[in-house]
């Protein structure tokens, strides 16, 4: 199995004899092969997702780490198998989109209200931002269509009408959304794939050791 090297700013920890190898860790990717989320100049959020995932597996695994990938289907479907598995965390890696290709930034989302869910974001946000070199939106609690209680989020919001993100909200372990970048930062997405994903994957570990 590969290793996890690179040229990444992260120090690659030995995870031998900790309670890691005992964790379920089970992986999302974003939307679907018809309904493929984002996209820019042909590369869409779901196919860039699925790349990602599959580094952030194979890095898991070489910590020892068993992961569990979600199958193809509706977001029922991916949150009933996380939850049927007794997953100990999930995530699931989106990218953003912008009506502006010059936006860039990297965000971590979690479900409102949940304290773990917030704590967790804390810890894998803070490992891999540093490795996507761009501006730091920081962890956002994770509302449908970002529509947030009490905020006037677009002309004509209706308060009171505010939906949680269902893969947030309806797996019953601690969950994430990282947000690396946004779509159209498609040079800075690739370049940067290994080391954020190791980052990730530190900060899911130091997550499920705490
Ligand atoms: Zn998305």
């Amino acid at each position: 199995m590969e290793k996890p090297l690179a040229n990444s700013t992260n120090t690659i920890k030995q995870k031998k004899d900790t309670k890691v190898n005992t964790k379920i860790v089970a992986l999302s990717i974003a939307h679907y092969p018809n309904r493929a989320g984002a996209s820019y100049k042909g590369v869409n959020e779901h196919a860039v997702s699925t790349v990602w995932i599959s580094t952030l597996k194979r890095i898991l695994e070489s910590y020892g780490v068993i992961v569990i990938q979600t199958p193809v289907g509706g977001l029922r479907k991916k949150v009933k198998f996380i939850n049927d598995h007794d997953s100990d965390v999930a995530v699931e890696i989106h990218f953003n989109g912008s009506s502006n290709p010059k936006v860039s930034g990297t965000e971590t989302l979690y479900c409102p209200g949940s304290v773990k869910g917030k704590k967790f974001a804390e810890i894998v946000h803070s490992n891999y931002v540093k490795e996507m070199h761009c501006r730091d939106r920081g962890i956002k609690e994770g509302w449908y269509r970002m529509d947030r209680p009490y905020i006037e989020d677009y002309p004509g919001d209706i308060d009171g009408d505010e939906k949680k993100d269902y893969f947030l909200q309806y797996t019953s372990c601690p969950a994430l959304i990282p947000e690396p970048e946004f779509i159209a930062q498609q040079d800075n997405i690739n370049d940067n794939m290994e080391s954020a994903c190791i980052g990730i994957a530190l900060g899911i570990i130091e997550f499920l050791e705490t």
